[in-house]
């Protein structure tokens, strides 16, 4: 019986672990420093399952999400994970805008997004009756997950499959296949690296990864409190950034989030911006940082979010945009995310999900959003692909 070691117990690890036992891969042990599954990225983010409008065609991104949205949903609705299935809806408000929303039709389209319809103003009040456009873009199969219910879910059942969790359980080491913890040291056949924002530093202990790092940007929310947003209303996307712009989401609990930003962080988990000082020395220490910051785009892109977390007034001004008047005392704190961003050796943002395949091992090192969407799909892939490269 091949013995498997995951490491990190987020979606994505958690989603690999019930695929893997579902599949009788072998015995499955998954590592989590934490005392629990999800506490990190995967339930600090916005929840959104999406329908795929926004990625490249012909990217995993893309791939992932579509199916990905479609597998996900009709699990929720087979476990009764907490979901809104209210669709999404991307206004323009400029013809610049307009462009880029028939840009984002025509992606959509490629891609396989399912039923997108192109809105005028009467047809957006109707859908968001406080939604500010000329025209907008609907996808129907856009829709809001509870995401800490959904990893407990995953985990249970992966649980149940005969996965084992093991929390407390921080890998500082690995040396020849043998994985060390403070406390324990494991031998598997294969080890799979789930670790999110420490995946890179988990690949690199393996001679993996070479030349990539990960940095990590703070994703901030308020919560907006008196609003009429029935769904979810997005601002069009600058298709050059990784990142989203400031959207307007309904959660599945009722309440309304705006955000994330996207704004360096002197951490890879300093949620609260103070500085962690390994994390930042090594951010300092890599020649791709600086490649990054000093790239044009990056400038452009930090600029517009570091506007919005210097002031309130900036950030309502944005969602002021997407929905009319309002106040910025309408906005209350709301628990941020870390998003683990992959920098090429050039300085580039990755864009699309990036998987390292050894012999012995397999390295998940770029999984951003809409990692969260694509998990369920990318996990079945992943196994796949390490069950076609002989390593189950
Ligand atoms: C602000 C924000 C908003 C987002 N919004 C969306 C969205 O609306 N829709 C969507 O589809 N996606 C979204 N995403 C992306 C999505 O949340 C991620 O792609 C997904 O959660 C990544 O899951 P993961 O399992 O790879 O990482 P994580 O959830 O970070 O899990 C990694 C785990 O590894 C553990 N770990 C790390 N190092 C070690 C170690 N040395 N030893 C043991 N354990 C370790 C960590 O504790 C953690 O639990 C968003 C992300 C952010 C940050």
């Amino acid at each position: 019986m091949r013995k498997i070691v995951i490491i990190g117990a987020g979606i994505l690890g958690c989603s690999l672990a019930r695929e893997l036992a579902s599949k009788k891969a072998g015995t499955i042990l998954v590592l989590e420093k934490e005392p629990e599954a999800g506490l990190h990225a995967s339930s600090r983010n916005s929840g959104v399952i999406h329908s795929g409008i926004n990625q490249k065609p012909g990217t995993l991104k893309a791939k992932f999400c579509v199916e990905g949205s479609r597998l996900l949903r009709e699990y929720c609705r087979q476990r009764g994970v907490p979901m809104r299935e209210c669709g999404t809806l991307v206004v323009a408000k400029s013809s610049e805008e307009e462009l880029c929303l028939k840009r984002l039709y025509d992606m959509g389209q490629a891609c396989g997004v399912p039923g997108l319809e192109m809105l005028d103003t009467p047809q957006i009040k109707e859908r968001e009756p406080m939604a500010q456009g000329a025209s907008g873009l609907f996808s129907p199969t856009g829709a809001v997950v509870d995401a800490k219910v959904l990893v407990e879910t995953i985990k249970r059942e992966a649980e149940e499959l005969g996965a084992k969790f093991y929390f407390h359980q921080q890998v500082k080491k690995i040396e020849c296949q043998k994985i060390f913890t403070y406390n324990r040291v494991f031998q598997p056949d294969h080890i799979i690296n789930c670790a999110g924002v420490f995946a890179d530093r988990i690949a690199h202990m393996m001679g993996c990864g070479q030349g990539l790092h990960i940095v990590p940007f703070l994703g901030s929310y308020f919560e907006v409190t008196n609003i009429d947003v029935r769904g979810m209303i997005y601002q069009t996307p600058d298709l050059r950034f990784p990142f989203l712009s400031t959207h307007l989401t309904r959660k599945t609990d009722g309440r309304v989030i705006a955000g994330p930003t996207a704004i360096l962080t002197p951490g890879r988990e300093s949620y609260n911006g103070r500085i962690q000082w390994k994390d930042s020395f090594e951010m300092l220490g890599s020649i791709s940082f600086y490649k990054m910051i000093f790239g044009k785009e990056f400038l452009k892109m930090g600029w517009k979010f570091f506007k919005q977390i210097l002031s309130k007034k900036v950030f309502a001004r944005e969602i002021q945009a997407l929905v009319g008047p309002f106040r910025h005392d309408q906005l209350k704190p709301y628990p941020p995310g870390i998003r683990a961003q992959l920098v090429d050796p050039k300085g580039n943002l990755v864009q699309d999900f990036v998987v390292e395949y050894r012999e012995t091992s397999t390295h998940i090192l770029n999984c951003v959003s809409p990692g969260l969407t694509s998990s369920l799909a990318f996990a079945a892939h992943v196994t796949e692909q390490i069950r076609n490269r002989g390593g189950l």
